[in-house]
Parts: C-alpha cells; sequence; structure tokens
C-alpha cells in the first residue's frame, strides 16, 4: 500500500512535469483527485486495511493528496505567468514612438480680414451688429430706397425664397434693422455673409461683406472721408493713397467708390491694378434721406454716412491671392498659410 502510493505520487509529478497547458493540468487533476481518480480509490479502499495500519496509511495518502494539489497549483501558476509573458512580449509597446499629433488649426483668411477690420473700427468707436442671411424683401430692397420696379435691382443677381424673402445681397439691411431698433446716434460695423447668383474666377454665390453706419448730427462728407482715410492707413499701411470717385447707390446720395493706392506696385502700375495704379476696395456715401424716412429718423435734424467692402476682395489684395476660389475649396495646405 505505502509503495502503490510513492508510484502513484511519483507518476503524478512526472506527469505534472510534462503537462503543457491548462486543460491538460485538469486532465491529470480528473486522473489522480476526481471522483474516480487513482488517489480517491485508493482512499476508499482504506477501510479493507487492518485497523493498526489505517491511522498510518491514511495520513500518508493525505500527504500525497497534499502534494499533488500543491504541484497542481505551482503548474498553474507558472502557466498563467507563461501565459502573461507571452502576451506581453507579442503586444509590447513602443513608448519610444511618437504619438499621434493632432494637426494645429489657424484662423480662415475671410476670419483673419475681418477680425483686424472690426479691431480698427472699435478702436474708432463702431460697435459691432449682426443680421440675418434669409432677409424680408423689405429690408433689403424696399427700406434702401429700392422699389420693386427700381433698376438698381437688376445689379444684384438675387436668390428669392419667395416673393417677399431673399438670401441678403448685402449686409446694408442690418443698417435699417439697427436704426429701427434705436434712436441716433448709430455707429455700427456689421460683417456677414451674403448671397448673389453669380460664380467665377472672382464671384462666388457666397461671399462677405462689411457694412459700416455713423449717423449722429452734423455728420459730412468730411467725416467719411477721414474715417475711411483713417481706416485704410491702419490697414494697408499709413501713407497709403485715397481717391474718391463719384459713383451711385440707391441709399446714399452722394455716393462715392473709394480707391486706394495699389498695394503691390505702390501706384505705378501693375497686372493687379490694370496699370491705374489704383484698386477700388469700398462704396460709401452719405445716407439718402430716403432710407431715413423708413426708419423714421429726421433728416433735418441727422446725417450720417455708410460704407461697404467685399472681404474677400480685402483678402486677396491683402495675402496676394489670385483665384478667390481658393478661399472657399477648404484646402488645408492653402489655409494653413495663413
Ligand atoms: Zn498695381
Amino acid at each position: 500500500m505505502k509503495d502503490n502510493l510513492e508510484k502513484l505520487l511519483r507518476n503524478a509529478l512526472s506527469e505534472l512535469s510534462e503537462v503543457g497547458s491548462e486543460e491538460g493540468l485538469h486532465e491529470v487533476r480528473v486522473k489522480y483527485l476526481g471522483k474516480k481518480g487513482l488517489l480517491t480509490q485508493v482512499m476508499k479502499g482504506l477501510g479493507a486495511l487492518p485497523a493498526e495500519e489505517r491511522p498510518l496509511v491514511g495520513q500518508q495518502a493525505n500527504t500525497v493528496k497534499e502534494r499533488i494539489e500543491a504541484q497542481l497549483d505551482t503548474v498553474l501558476q507558472d502557466l498563467k505567468k507563461s501565459r502573461t509573458e507571452e502576451r506581453l512580449k507579442s503586444e509590447r509597446i513602443d513608448v519610444s514612438l511618437p504619438g499621434r499629433r493632432r494637426p494645429m488649426g489657424t484662423r480662415h483668411p475671410i476670419t483673419l480680414v475681418i477680425d483686424d477690420i472690426v479691431d480698427i473700427f472699435a478702436g474708432l468707436g463702431f460697435q459691432v451688429e449682426e443680421g440675418p442671411e434669409i432677409e424680408m424683401d423689405y429690408y433689403n430692397f424696399e427700406a434702401l430706397n429700392i422699389p420693386k420696379d427700381h433698376p438698381a435691382r437688376d445689379m444684384q443677381d438675387t436668390f428669392f425664397i419667395s416673393d417677399s424673402v431673399v438670401l441678403r445681397t448685402h449686409t446694408s439691411p442690418v443698417q435699417i434693422r439697427t436704426m429701427l431698433r434705436q434712436p441716433p446716434p448709430v455707429r455700427i460695423i456689421a460683417p456677414g455673409t451674403v448671397y448673389r447668383c453669380d460664380s467665377d474666377a472672382t464671384h462666388s454665390p457666397m461671399f462677405h461683406q462689411i457694412e459700416g453706419l455713423l449717423v449722429d448730427t452734423g455728420i459730412t462728407f468730411g467725416d467719411l472721408k477721414g474715417i475711411l482715410t483713417n481706416f485704410v492707413n491702419q490697414y494697408f499701411g499709413s501713407g497709403t493713397g485715397v481717391r474718391l470717385r463719384p459713383s451711385f447707390f440707391p441709399f446714399t446720395e452722394p455716393s462715392a467708390e473709394v480707391d486706394i493706392a495699389c498695394v503691390m506696385c505702390k501706384g505705378k502700375g501693375c497686372r493687379i491694378c490694370k496699370n491705374t495704379g489704383w484698386l477700388e476696395v469700398l462704396g460709401a456715401g452719405m445716407v439718402d434721406p430716403e432710407v431715413f424716412r423708413h426708419v423714421s429718423y429726421d433728416a433735418e435734424k441727422v446725417s450720417g454716412f455708410a460704407f461697404g467692402m467685399g472681404i474677400e476682395r480685402i483678402a486677396m489684395l491683402r495675402y496676394g491671392i489670385s483665384d478667390m476660389r481658393l478661399l472657399f475649396e477648404n484646402d488645408v495646405r492653402f489655409l494653413s498659410q495663413f
């Protein structure tokens, strides 16, 4: 009996030393310690022994059981450990690899121009105003002295949503909305998106304007020229030439186109200025009394001026961009240069 137990233990330990998986380990456990296992059978046979031998053999059988169990446990821990090591080896993280970089965004040139212009006019006491891009015909045309049959409507290729609703063709309706909301004095700058049915290298169906309006007592054309000259010198550099040419807008009288000395050739003449030495950058004029009538301002008591400019045009001049479409294609290689 004693020899049997020793042999059983030797066999078990030897089998365990060759186990390579947890399944194999389970098989050994069942073979020796299971309900019908070899050791279990020996234990069951204890009853057939003479009474004086039982305690000794029983004790020995227990020792064998404990040793097998201990070895099962050791092998199981070894298996787990080597499995973990294998996983660590195969899934090793190379901490020296560079991380994923998120590319740093930049502000769009249109935003840059708007922010710079707004900053300059804020310094001159103007407040930023905004209005809806889907606009009533009344604010976009009627109240700006452009009645239904006015030829000026043909100057602007309008996107109509219904007979009385349009995508605003200019930022000028913000003037009307502001004056209807508050009494004079008014001193606002209104940047925003506008829409016209037009598309080529120098026109986009969606583009941006910035509008200015100043209304107070005793405002003259000289104030208009002074403010705009101040702006041009701040934005394009001090000493930049400014000239005003007579023009026509339905909502200003008198009206002027504002040119600056060409920023590319400094007035000598080049391709950009078509050899004139001048670049047209702004439209401006004194607010027409008819516009004041629409917002119930007394044209006998107050006067004012308005001006507007196309942001894309300014951005193209400022950054030397030759095709307006680059501003809308959202090519990161282009945009990241600013
Ligand atoms: Zn030029």
